[in-house]
């Protein structure tokens, strides 16, 4: 009897690989977010995929989009309800509280990158697990901090070569927010006919989110009825002065937007999103929002502790940068060998060089020169280091630089220093910390 062919598996629903063609473009974005969050003096902070679902529920809010609808939750074995993380800010305050990050100098500043889950419709770059890169800076409440924030953004996307524009607004503190919804709920009420039904439905319990509905009816409603930014108190307003000069003295393009109110309960004052210039759709597709959100640590059971962070969608900046040509990590150098001795010393030598920081590639199990060569050459190897039988009986190895068309004879036993000293030469940083080394501040 034939063996029934196994079933092959697609991945689910809403879900992408980062293959290998995309290698070079993903580890760009990575390494620019990762270099920008370090020049600004953010520090690492990794939080669990898993967190307790009511974590979400009181920070997002119950009649958000993400908590009504997005969130991906279940019982666990022990009948614990915990959720996939939606966003990274309420787990970062949640630790920053369990942690007594508070006795830190403050403001502490951190920074995270990784995956979020959100069950939503899937499209070009909306998925159902995303990346994101964001900074959060906790215990501050000067507005210069808002335009740090700013500062950053608008600095991420230089470094990308993106041209995009900040859409920026203030949402006030609460009593500026209950104060504004009064005024637009009744206005909205009004034109209740033109929302669309899920609008209808939000006008009781979150007509917020009437303001930045994508439907064009709801859009109009919006847009010619009452701003927040008319009904904030004299701080949040001289707040919201503030750090538009701020922004103004370092020139951070913004452009005022009463719609962006961001669809997550924790926001006060400052909010913006990152729009894609140009982009008819851009609305639709930010490639990064943010703002303050005052109250949440205490919200979240800790002391009031002011803060501002910003989110940036990895996936969406990568399609924003598919036209353009991104040169993989260049290998330092190839070994080539030939004979059954070479392959032996060339799997040793491999662990030394690659121990001393150089990137070393080989095709140990080929045993044609000229394939491996070609090999070399096709992933664009620097150096290429070839072992014969030649130079097993001289103890030597045959170096040839790829660019220079050169080549040389090495002493075998010293070719690790050797090309420890020429990555050096070439401005390939070998980074090496010796034991007691003092870390410099
Ligand atoms: P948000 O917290 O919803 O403002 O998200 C911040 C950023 O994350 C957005 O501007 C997007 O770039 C990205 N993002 C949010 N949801 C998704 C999704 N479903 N798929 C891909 N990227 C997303």
């Amino acid at each position: 009897m034939r063996k029934p062919k196994p079933k092959s598996y697609q991945l689910i629903r809403g879900m992408k690989d980062v293959l290998p063609q995309e290698d070079a473009r993903w580890g760009f974005i990575n390494k620019t977010a990762e270099n920008l969050a370090q020049s600004f003096g953010y520090e690492y902070i990794e939080t669990p995929i898993l967190e307790d679902t009511n974590l979400f529920v009181r920070s997002v809010g119950e009649h958000s989009d993400i908590v009504e609808k997005e969130m991906f939750s279940f019982a666990d074995k022990g009948g614990d309800n915990v959720s996939m993380r939606p966003e990274g800010t309420a787990p970062i305050i949640r630790a920053y509280i369990e942690h007594g990050m508070i006795r830190e100098t403050q403001p502490v500043r951190l920074w995270y990158n990784g995956p979020f889950f959100r069950y939503d419709r899937p499209q070009a770059g909306r998925y159902r697990q995303f990346h994101q890169f964001g900074f959060e800076t906790i215990g501050e409440i000067d507005p210069i901090i808002d335009a740090e924030i700013l500062l950053m953004t608008n600095q991420f996307f230089q470094k990308l070569g993106i041209p995009v524009s900040i859409q920026i607004n203030s949402n006030g503190h609460p009593e500026c927010r209950a104060r504004f919804l009064k005024v637009f709920q009744e206005y909205a009420r009004s034109k209740r006919s033109m929302l669309c039904d899920d609008c209808k439905k939000r006008l009781n319990k979150n007509p917020m989110r009437i303001i930045d509905c994508k439907e064009e009816g709801c859009q109009t409603v919006a847009s010619s009825g009452p701003q927040i930014v008319d009904h904030l108190c004299e701080d949040c307003r001289t707040h919201f002065t503030r750090v538009l000069e701020y922004c103004d003295e370092v020139s951070i393009p913004y452009v005022l937007n009463p719609r962006i109110v961001r669809g997550l309960d924790y926001y006060t004052k400052t909010t913006f999103e990152v729009w894609a210039e140009g982009e008819q759709e851009a609305a639709q597709m930010s490639l990064g929002g943010g703002g303050r959100y005052d109250g949440l640590a205490e919200d979240l059971g800790g002391r009031p502790t002011p803060a501002i962070g910003a989110a940036f969608g990895l996936e969406r900046i990568s399609l924003r940068l598919i036209d353009r040509q991104f040169q993989k990590d260049r290998p330092d150098v190839f070994i080539a060998q030939l004979g059954e001795k070479a392959k032996r010393k060339s799997l040793g030598l491999m662990d030394k060089l690659a121990k001393e920081g150089i990137k070393v590639i080989s095709a140990l199990s080929k045993n044609n020169l000229k394939n491996q060569l070609e090999i070399a050459n096709k992933r664009g190897a620097r150096f290429v280091l070839t072992l014969g039988q030649k130079e097993i009986m001289d103890e030597t190895i045959m170096l040839r630089d790829m660019d220079a068309g050169t080549q040389e004879l090495l002493d075998f036993r010293k070719v690790a220093e050797e090309m420890k000293n020429r990555m050096k030469d070439n401005g390939i940083s070998v980074k090496e910390i010796k034991n007691g080394d003092e870390p410099k501040n």
